[in-house]
């Protein structure tokens, strides 16, 4: 930590509250105590707890600062690539802080909770309607989550025939979390290679699907942010060996109302409602990652699920053939009420509109850095563009130096090193609720630190400069955290 008591401009350095703390300092005014002093039990002789005696202000003071040291999507741009940090509209938190949503309780029984199973109800249609599939369920916490429930789905479906399988395939543009998800249903992961442009080739997959493999996992878009163009080819080679198509959906942002996914294979797929139907992301939860199925899976759907019966609506448990369960009660509910107010303010032209602008802002960005940073693969993208380092070896500047000197130019970075398949990638998503000025300030960020690359690479090596810390020892951060400041 820089030891200077103001380090830029206003902002001041933070010392713990415990330093702060001065006797005899107190927050709040309380009347005089009219009666003895007891101590609360006999038994309780020891110290007195170390609570820090501050003033109002004092506290007041302490969070705000705190609170300016945060960098997210209200502060400024947020370009992580695969992750869709888009604006989260305010009006979201005004519907989901209503009282009737705010304080229901999931143990109120389904009677006293008819609005809230009619809203996750709808909006498990709506989500239907969107990836084209016939049922939802709106339980698992997050994307991996849903990955989890879908591919539990799988293995109670070939349990339920049968005949479990061993294995599943799953390209090397697929998300992390996908070979972790199959893993931890016992499915061992056979990675396939994409071809030479990024896209997956079907007689790849036909040489390799069997009738011991459960399916495919892939991505789509895939984490090169492109399209996969032979989608429904493959779903035959996988359906014809009695295999199973898993659709990551993540990546959702870049074709609501324009690709069905249940059209086009996909026998199951995750949205994650923290990237595309703008909920917050959280700090690593509450997150929502519901899952579509197809007519083969719906029996499987984790219980229990919300049925309607003339106007009223229930959690039932009982289908005999369902993966089990997923979550407590129904998964976080006032993530769904977020999302749900943003299908309702969009409505269908908006998303739609919201998905082209998403795919226009990323080719914007792709069309003019391509000279800056190396673009290994040139094709029209979707939402997101995967830039590297190439031309930036000659000075040895790396993809981290650029990402960190982005910091001093007031951008969060992009996404640093994934996917794997391109070595130093630098993955840039602006999301559609980027207007073309901040967009272009980003760009002519990244065309100045390619600059800075060739005139003075000992500078950016040192980067961020102008942040309250400057480069981490990153091993060290991992390896032996502090937790204490
Ligand atoms: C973000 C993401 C996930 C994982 O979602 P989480 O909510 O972070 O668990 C999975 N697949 C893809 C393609 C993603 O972008």
């Amino acid at each position: 930590m820089n030891q200077q008591p103001g380090t830029s401009g206003l902002i001041f350095n933070e010392p713990l509250l415990w330093d702060k703390s001065r006797d005899g300092r107190c927050a709040m005014s309380l009347p005089k105590s009219d009666v003895e002093r007891e101590p609360l039990d006999e038994n309780l002789t020891g110290d007195s707890p170390n609570l820090p005696q501050l003033s109002e202000l004092d506290v007041v003071r302490h969070y705000t600062r705190l609170s300016q040291w945060n960098f997210g999507v209200d502060s400024g741009m947020y370009p992580l690539g695969s992750c869709t940090m888009k604006y989260n509209p305010k009006t979201n938190e005004v519907q989901a802080a209503r009282q009737g949503f705010a304080s229901a309780h999931p143990l109120s029984g389904d009677e006293f909770s008819q609005g809230a199973l009619k809203l996750m109800y709808n909006l498990e249609q709506y989500l239907a309607e969107i990836t084209g599939f016939e049922a939802v369920t709106l339980q698992p916490a997050a994307g991996a989550h849903g990955e989890l429930a879908g591919m539990l789905m799988i293995h109670a479906y070939f349990a339920k025939n049968g005949k479990q399988r061993s294995k599943i395939l799953i390209p090397d543009t697929a998300h992390g979390t996908n070979p972790a998800s199959a893993a931890l249903c016992g499915y061992e992961s056979i990675n396939i290679k994409s071809g030479k442009n990024g896209i997956l080739e079907p007689s790849v997959v036909e040489a390799i699907m069997d009738e011991d493999t459960a399916g495919i996992m892939l991505t789509n878009p895939n984490t090169l942010g492109l399209f996969e163009t032979d989608i429904k080819e493959i779903a035959l080679i996988v359906h014809s060996k009695g295999g199973l198509v898993y659709g990551d959906g993540a990546n959702m942002n870049a074709i609501m109302g324009i690709v069905k996914p249940g059209d086009i294979g996909i026998d199951v797929l995750h949205l994650n409602l923290h990237k595309t139907f703008s909920t917050p992301h959280g700090g690593g939860g509450p997150g929502s990652g519901p899952v579509a199925v197809g007519k083969t899976l719906e029996p499987f759907l984790p219980i229990p699920r919300i049925v309607k019966e003339l106007d009223t609506y229930k959690l039932v448990t009982d289908f005999p053939d369902t993966m089990g369960r997923i979550h407590t009660f129904y998964g976080h509910f006032g993530i769904m009420v977020r999302a749900y107010a943003y299908i309702l303010s969009m409505g269908a032209k908006g998303l739609t509109d919201a998905s082209k602008l998403a795919v226009l802002n990323a080719n914007y960005v792709k069309e003019s850095l391509k000279g800056t940073l190396n673009l290994p693969y040139d094709l029209p993208c979707m939402h997101e563009c995967v830039f590297n380092d190439e031309f930036q070896k000659e000075y040895h500047i790396t993809t981290m130096d650029m990402a960190k000197r982005l910091l001093d130019f007031g951008f969060h970075p992009p996404t640093v090193y994934f996917p794997l398949v391109v070595d130093g990638a630098f993955m840039v998503e602006p999301t559609e609720t980027e207007s073309k000025e901040d967009i272009d300030q980003f760009i002519d960020a990244v065309k100045a630190i390619a600059r800075e690359a060739a005139e003075d690479p000992e500078k950016l090596r040192k980067a961020p400069l102008l942040t309250k810390v400057t480069r981490l020892d990153e091993v060290a951060a991992a390896r032996k955290p502090c937790l204490r400041g």
